[in-house]
């Protein structure tokens, strides 16, 4: 039962539903991916493992991380500004 109310919670999230947080809120969360997507970026030149290839594991799973808060900085900013996406 209890899985089933935290499915359903996670349900409402995905849907897309902004009632819990206003538009101040979402601005603060497209503050902080900017600072998060700021420090997960790798710095490129400064690791001995990475090549020009391709990034170490540490450094490839920080450019992921910076991707992942990239993206999710995208549908923040679809929400906090939907005149864009219409134009
Ligand atoms: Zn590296």
């Amino acid at each position: 039962m209890r899985g089933q109310l935290a499915a359903a919670g996670l349900g409402q999230v995905s849907e897309g539903r902004t009632g819990f947080l206003g538009g101040r809120d979402l601005g603060e969360i497209e503050n902080a991916l900017d600072d998060a997507i700021g420090y997960r970026e790798p710095d490129n030149g400064t690791c001995p493992g990475c090549t020009p290839e391709g990034l170490c594991g540490d450094h490839q799973a920080d450019q992921d991380a910076a991707d992942s808060y990239r993206a999710l900085k995208a549908r923040v900013q679809e929400l906090l500004y939907p005149e864009l996406e219409a134009s």
